[in-house]
């Protein structure tokens, strides 16, 4: 790394770099037990009846709204502030995303607000736990049932939070994570479905394996099948596996999930202590009753400060070697989508000014006391200098 501080830095050890060699030296590459072990842990670890792996969280989220049935002349319901798959899904499917503004502390969407979007043409809602929080998505949950509109939940960046009791992966219908190498835990690149729902399994499982059968997958013995010499194709399918590479990197950090949450902690916990305080600053706010496992520390700069000056102290935050992003854009004023569908700034205020605003800090287990020291430093000079140069 040298003195440069990354942005984000995955957690792999021995144990994960073993078990992708013992399936390489097992000559079984892809949909074998390695996979269905991994499918195993995480529903498992969320409450599901099923898991369905999947070659990324994107893949993962395009065949949870195929698998209900979206399609063209549908409205699906998603933030505006997230990140750009959770509604480019809807787009992969043919519907209409309708966006809904965030609740500035928790910066998920706002329940009244996704009620007031509900049309009869909504097919589905897909809830975010915006950077692991899951503030919110039991009332959300409870919506979508009283409408009878199943809930998506992108648990892309949640894995292994609890809010009283409930954990993410739960809330949803259908819940989707994520495993790209910036998240809690990765598989270099991956995702899956949990559901308790055994048909939208199982339309999953033949959708991401090319619309073949489901239970001709990898049934005990019967190899040649499970290695997809069946041609048997009921649905126009995808290529949407998980590698057994992939799956066996999965399983392992799945063991270790609780390890690297309880290290991601700490660090929030370190900045928290260090940054709290700052007058320009606002930190991420978590309800008494959740227990975190966070995704990123993105904290933001007060209302007197412009996306300029963010982007200044982003700036200078990188040129003394410390990793740093703006998060997310807002989703409906991207070019390709405030084309199509016509939004113009300022109909989405929240999101937006939090969207100008943001600042991501380095963010993974190892990252040291010392670090966070020279982080936060060098944070609070690049907005003293924003604040200078202004004036
Ligand atoms: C990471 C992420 C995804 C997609 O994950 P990929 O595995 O990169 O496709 C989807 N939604 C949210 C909110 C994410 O953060």
């Amino acid at each position: 790394m040298g003195n440069s501080i990354p942005l984000s830095f995955p957690d792999i050890t021995s144990r994960e770099i073993n078990a992708v060699t013992a399936v390489m030296r097992s000559g079984r590459l892809s949909m074998g037990p390695r996979l269905e072990a991994f499918e195993q842990a995480v529903a498992e670890r969320t409450g599901r009846r099923h898991g369905v792996g999947v070659s990324s969280g994107t893949a993962g989220l395009h065949l949870a709204l195929l698998a209900l049935g979206v399609g063209p002349g549908d409205e699906v319901i998603t933030p505006a502030f997230s990140f750009v798959a959770s509604a480019n899904c809807i787009l992969y499917a043919g519907a209409k995303p309708v966006f809904v503004d965030c609740d500035p502390r928790t910066l998920n969407m706002r329940v009244s607000d996704v009620e007031a979007a509900i049309t009869e043409r909504t097919k589905a809602i897909i809830g975010v736990e915006i950077f692991g929080n899951p503030a919110g998505m039991r009332e959300l949950a409870a919506l979508a049932a009283r409408h009878e509109i199943p809930l998506v939940e992108d648990a892309c960046e949640g894995i292994g939070s609890v809010h009283a009791g409930e954990p993410v992966g739960r809330f949803g219908r259908v819940a989707v994570f994520g495993f790209y190498p910036n998240k809690q835990i990765t598989t270099g690149e991956g995702g899956m479905l949990v559901t308790d729902d055994d048909r939208l399994a199982a339309v999953c499982r033949s959708l991401r394996n090319q619309g073949r059968p489901p239970q001709l997958e990898a049934p005990d013995g019967e190899e040649d099948i499970a290695l997809g010499v069946t041609m048997d194709h009921r649905r126009v399918g995808y290529n949407y596996r998980l590698s057994e590479l992939h799956a066996a990197i999965g399983e392992t950090q799945m063991t270790r999930l609780d390890e690297i949450i309880e290290m991601r902690q700490r660090v929030a916990e370190n900045y928290t202590r260090r940054l709290m305080g700052h007058s320009d600053l606002i930190l991420p706010t978590i309800e008494p009753e959740t227990r975190m496992s966070w995704f990123v520390y993105v904290v933001r700069l007060t209302d007197r400060f412009s996306a300029f000056d963010r982007d200044q102290i982003i700036e200078g935050l990188r040129r003394h070697e410390v990793g740093s992003a703006t998060y997310f854009p807002v989703i409906p004023l991207l070019p390709f989508y405030a084309g199509t569908f016509g939004h113009e700034p300022g109909s989405f205020p929240m999101a937006e000014s939090v969207s100008h605003r943001t600042i991501a800090l380095p963010f993974f287990t190892r990252l040291t006391d010392r670090e966070i020291d020279l982080v936060s430093q060098t944070l609070e000079l690049m907005i003293t200098r924003a604040d200078f140069a202004r004036r």
